[in-house]
């Protein structure tokens, strides 16, 4: 098999799936506290839908799956489509980036379905302080799913922290001590600009955290390959667990970008952070060819940016990042 490769020559073998623009928590960083205007329910790809769109991707080269939102854990059944989507042959890789807070009545169905792992976002570890990020009281929602998840095999379970100055920066040596005292995956996430919440909240570069968090000993580089994402990876001497830094404002990682994603309604994104989309849903319900959807592939591939320019202030404008899934 050829492979799809795009006009940089980056191999593109990643597809991320939101399932829903809808979400149960409304993340400072990620929702205004009012929410976005919904899509209507018909405008979002059916599941035999997306199993059609990723079993074609999958045929063209795509072995990384990953399910995201909104919440996808908010999506009526979504074992379901797992299950559809862990019987396409060429999948080694299908997991699900999740706020957890469903995560402790889901886990052992995802698990049975097909599942291997889940990502989770918490970004406090402190009950008051979790409610303000999110406008929810689910801390412990999400602790419990995260065990949930580990005793039901989907692992490595990742934590997701996205770090803001002032709000909760100071939690990093926290977050950091627990990938030693419990083993948890800990990835420092640097908040990324969007039009949605103006320019109230404040990133932290990864160097920073890096710095911040030595106190705690000394860290080794760590190769966790799995899923070949952008973090990397360090552990402290002994520790179970690991911490990676996601950087892409510090040090943008697009020279190895391997995502294509597509939209709860359709629309496949060449980049998460540039507005350029390719329809797939009204070829796909007007019953378009196999080629022809292909072929749309292969153009959404070709549109990919060599590079994001959110440095030079240039930020998407079409989409939120809980209308793109992260
Ligand atoms: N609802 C799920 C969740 O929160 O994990 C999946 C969708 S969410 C949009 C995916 C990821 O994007 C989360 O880890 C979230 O923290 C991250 N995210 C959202 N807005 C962000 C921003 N402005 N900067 C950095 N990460 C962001
Ligand atoms: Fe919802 Fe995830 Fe966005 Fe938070 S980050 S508002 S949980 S979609």
């Amino acid at each position: 098999m050829s492979g799809l490769s795009d006009s940089f020559q980056r191999p593109i073998n990643y597809l991320r799936i939101s399932v829903t623009d809808r979400c149960n928590l409304r993340c400072l960083y990620c929702m205004p506290s009012g929410g976005f205007p919904l899509m209507p329910r018909h405008e979002i790809l059916r599941y035999e839908e997306v199993e059609a769109i990723a079993r074609l991707a999958v045929e063209m080269g795509i072995s990384k799956v990953r399910l995201t939102g909104g919440e996808p854990l908010v999506r009526r059944e979504l074992p379901s489509l797992v299950d559809m989507l862990s019987r396409i042959e060429g999948i080694d890789d299908l997991s699900l980036t999740t706020n957890g807070v469903l995560l402790k009545r889901y886990a052992i169905s995802l698990r049975e379905a097909g599942l291997k792992r889940v990502n989770v976002s918490l970004d406090s570890l402190n009950r008051e302080r979790y409610q303000q990020i999110t406008g929810y009281d689910g801390l412990n929602d999400v602790l419990e799913g995260m065990e949930a998840a580990r005793e039901a095999g989907l692992e490595p379970v990742k934590v997701n922290m996205v770090v803001m100055r002032g709000i909760n920066d100071d939690e990093v040596l926290a977050f950091a001590r627990l990938s030693m005292e419990a083993g948890w995956h800990v990835r420092f996430v640097e908040l990324m600009p969007f039009s949605t919440y103006g320019a109230t909240l404040k990133f932290v570069p990864a160097s920073e955290i890096q710095k911040r968090i030595l106190s705690l000993g000394p860290l080794e580089p760590y190769p966790l390959s799995q899923g070949n994402g952008p973090a990397r990876y360090f552990r402290f001497p002994e520790a179970k667990g690991t911490v990676g830094f996601i950087t892409p404002i510090s040090e943008h990682f697009c020279f190895c970008c391997n995502r294509l994603r597509l939209t709860a309604d359709g629309k496949l994104r060449p980049c998460l952070l540039g507005d350029e989309e390719v329809d797939l849903k009204k070829p796909l319900r007007e019953g378009a060819s196999q080629k022809e959807l292909r072929r749309l592939i292969r153009q959404a591939v070709a549109l990919k940016p060599q590079r994001h320019r959110l440095t030079e202030g240039i930020i998407p404008q079409g989409r939120s990042m809980c209308q793109v899934g992260g």
